[in-house]
């Protein structure tokens, strides 16, 4: 389709999914990474050799002035971005007792101040070239069923969710549809980290309905359906990607 799509944090897992995705449309896709050259690198490569074209960002998502910067550096090469998905984020396995200061501030930095900003830059050059415009943002099942660890991270994607329904009404006017999906256990860095620290990865598949962990790709499906013609009507909306683990009994 040719347009320009900014996926923060598409170095690997989820992201990189998301950003071979709209490769395969032949966009313009944006691997934003932070000090994670290398992988950004074989990820643009991958999306051309899928038929997209590709730059690499680096930009801490926790940093407004980076963040800012990004956005303004890809406008200023490719145009307004079409399609921004807000997906970097951070989960450190930390019991509500032992969560720091510091900690507390990396997550929120990174999940929804990031997030915020990126959506807040993205979204005013579209309303100034005139242009519509699709917001994804990558929050969590945390919302619903936060484990054990995540006493930092779960308010994070809360928040992620609100937003996106803040500003599927503010941004409605302008053509910008904002919605979210929410990944359950997904086979990443992430999910890995959560494997260490408790159940053996056979006995969490076991607790979800469709009877395994899922893949990157059928979240990226997702969040590709959200950005795409298909969903003209659809904003302000949560999808669940979870094999139906929110609705189970623990
Ligand atoms: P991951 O660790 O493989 O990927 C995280 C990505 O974010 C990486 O590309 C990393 O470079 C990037 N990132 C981290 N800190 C950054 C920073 N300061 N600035 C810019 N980029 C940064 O994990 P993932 O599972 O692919 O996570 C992607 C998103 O999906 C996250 O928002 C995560 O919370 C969400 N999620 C994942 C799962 C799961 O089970 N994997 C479940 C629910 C939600």
């Amino acid at each position: 389709m040719g347009r320009v799509v900014l996926v923060t944090g598409s170095s690997r897992g989820i992201g990189r999914a998301v950003a071979l995705r709209f490769a395969r449309d032949g966009d313009h896709v944006v691997v934003n990474h932070h000090g994670d050259a290398e992988a950004a690198a074989r990820v643009a490569r991958e999306v051309a050799e899928l038929g997209g074209t590709a730059t690499t960002v680096d930009a801490d998502a926790a940093s407004v002035a980076e963040v800012r910067e990004m956005v303004d550096s890809v406008v200023a090469a490719h145009g307004p971005v079409d399609v921004l998905v807000a997906n970097a984020g951070i989960c450190p396995f930390v019991p509500f007792l032992e969560v720091t200061e510091e900690v507390y501030d990396q997550v929120h930095g990174v999940n929804l101040k990031g997030a915020f900003f990126a959506c807040q830059g993205v979204a005013k050059t579209l309303i100034e070239h005139g242009r519509p415009g699709a917001i994804v943002a990558v929050s969590s099942v945390a919302v619903y069923r936060p484990g054990p660890m995540q006493a930092a991270y779960a308010p994070t994607k809360s928040g992620l969710l609100s937003l996106v329904r803040a500003l599927a009404v503010q941004l409605a006017p302008h053509g910008i549809r904002v919605n979210a999906v929410l990944p359950g256990d997904i086979r990443t860095d992430i999910y890995l980290g959560a494997v260490t620290h408790g159940q053996a990865e056979e006995a969490s598949a076991r607790t979800v309905p469709l009877g395994r962990i899922g893949r990157p790709e059928e979240v990226a499906d997702v969040v590709h359906y959200l950005a795409s013609p298909q969903a003209s009507y659809v904003t302000g909306a949560e999808i669940l990607v979870d094999g139906a683990l929110t609705h189970a009994r623990p």
